[in-house]
């Protein structure tokens, strides 16, 4: 706002406008106080309505989390073999974590926002390195699923007779008859939303079953998805939503730097290499290069010219980066310095790069100079170190000023949403090609949903869900996918 003083600005920035409360520890989790610090306010306000719920999420949490009576009578609840009438005040949503690091924060900030809709306790994995990469984000409790937590749910996969499109096929719920019985309800349910899901999992997303799914008081979520886009399909959610997000396009952005807060380690490790090199540059282009080419395994990331040609092609066209000029004789200094900050798992498309602009001058005279932390050359799940690389570039990447993304990657989502940046989207090149036009800028700063289902759960047929209203349509790079604009 601008009525405030100095301070009261300083506060407001530093609470990411009244998102995140005073109260926690700074020197545990640096991040948390200091994300506005580090990244240009893009004027995105929460509504005093999101920063209610979010204040009523933190009480549940409390009051329903690990250790406390509820969670210890709700957990008893699920060996027993009686089916649940009526329900308490403590229902829960646990995530499992699989995925990389792009995804799993999709889909933890979107199982988030579905266990503030349901009124649900969201707890999260606690093996998958979350509490190496991720500060706690509600107060006085943990997220992390307590470790005598007694269902072996590692073991749990889409033919599970315990998941809810199981139950449907094997008719265990008596597929939409249901609701003209009792009220009785399984203690739990698998939710199997991972990107190899089938038709009846896919139900989730309709409205009769959401009415039944909450009815039973565990529901057990593995995702590598931002399944937000579908949320907003499913009509009993569409008024609660449109009042926590009068902007609709900001869900990720809010909810995400609500929740998500790098450990200290990460932390540091961006933020040095931030001042180092990039804060004095006049403008920071991010470029986040991922490669999804098939070509036998070593040869996953390139080189690939046609690669290095889009990528240039693209920050030139736009204007983002400047012309290179032919001759070594072009414009005098014009004393402006652009970082390129490119992250990637090869090292060979910032080496290009920078030699380009190391050879002859720009036509302007500015100079490019271009950085890049790290190259892992490929995914290493289960390295911890692997996996705070790649945090701490999906930080760094959100603090440039403008930001070129690889089309299908989760990893460059993120960093947008978290910046509140509308990239410039790469578009997946095919047969080697560099596409045409190489890129294009972005709709909105929503991520998008990958494996969106496109069944019309009132008809009963297969639809086009992206034209079912103005503010969710086809995303830009995966033609099937779902985003909100
Ligand atoms: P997506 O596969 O591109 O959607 O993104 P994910 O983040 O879900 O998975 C890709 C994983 O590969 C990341 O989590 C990292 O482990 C690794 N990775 C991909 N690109 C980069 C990069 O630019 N830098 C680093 N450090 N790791 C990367």
């Amino acid at each position: 706002p601008d009525d405030l003083s100095p301070s009261a600005q300083i506060d407001y920035d530093r609470l990411l406008g009244g998102l995140l409360i005073e109260g926690f520890d700074e020197r545990s989790c640096r991040s948390r106080y200091q994300f506005a610090r580090y990244h240009r306010n893009a004027a995105r306000v929460p509504s005093p309505y999101l920063i209610e719920r979010l204040r009523r999420q933190e009480a549940l949490q409390k009051k329903c989390g690990p250790g406390t009576k509820s969670y210890n009578n709700a957990a008893k609840q699920l060996m027993s073999t009686q089916s649940i009438n009526g329900i308490s005040d403590c229902n829960y949503l646990f995530l499992t974590i699989h995925a990389g690091m792009g995804n799993r924060m999709l889909e933890i900030t979107s199982a988030f926002l579905y266990a503030l809709l349901t009124g649900r306790v969201l707890l999260v994995d606690r093996y998958k390195q979350i509490a190496n990469t991720f500060c706690e984000p509600f107060p006085g409790t943990s997220w992390l699923i307590p470790s005598d937590f007694p269902l072996s749910y590692n073991e749990f996969t889409k033919h599970s007779p315990e998941s809810y499109g199981n139950m449907l096929q094997e008719n265990v719920i008596r597929g939409n008859t249901y609701r003209s019985l009792a009220s009785a309800r399984p203690p739990y349910a698998y939710l199997h939303l991972d990107g190899d899901y089938a038709f009846h999992d896919k139900l989730f997303y309709c409205e009769d079953d959401q009415q039944f799914l909450q009815g039973v008081p565990w529901l057990i979520m593995r995702t590598d998805m931002y399944f937000v886009p579908s949320l907003f399909l499913i009509p009993s959610f569409q008024d609660e939503l449109s009042k926590l997000f009068p902007e609709k396009d900001t869900v990720f952005h809010h909810l995400g730097r609500y929740l998500l807060h790098p450990t200290n380690d990460i932390w540091y490790s961006a933020t040095t290499y931030y001042r180092a090199y990039l804060a004095k540059a006049d403008k920071v282009v991010g470029i986040q290069i991922r490669i999804f080419e098939k070509k036998g395994i070593l040869q996953r990331n390139g080189p690939f010219p046609h690669v290095l040609e889009q990528i240039l092609s693209c920050a030139q066209g736009e204007k983002l980066l400047p012309q290179i000029g032919v001759t070594d004789g072009a414009a005098a200094g014009n004393n402006r310095t652009i970082a390129v900050l490119g992250t990637s798992l090869s090292s060979w498309y910032s080496d290009q790069i920078r030699e380009r602009y190391s050879e002859h001058r720009t036509v302007d005279g500015t100079m490019v100079k271009v950085y890049q932390p790290s190259h892992e050359e490929y995914q290493k799940k289960k390295n911890r170190k692997h996996n705070m690389k790649a945090l701490a570039e999906i930080y760094l990447l959100s603090m440039s000023d403008v930001l070129i993304t690889s089309g299908f990657s989760t990893f460059g989502y993120v960093a947008q949403g978290l910046a509140g940046l509308t990239p410039w989207i790469m578009y997946r090149p095919e047969n080697h090609v560099v596409p045409e036009p190489p890129c294009g800028r972005a709709m909105s700063i929503e991520p998008c949903f990958h494996q969106a289902p496109y069944f019309d759960c009132r008809a009963k047929r297969d639809a086009d869900l992206g034209k079912v209203v103005p503010y969710v349509r086809h995303c830009e790079d995966v033609s099937w996918g779902l985003k909100i604009v």
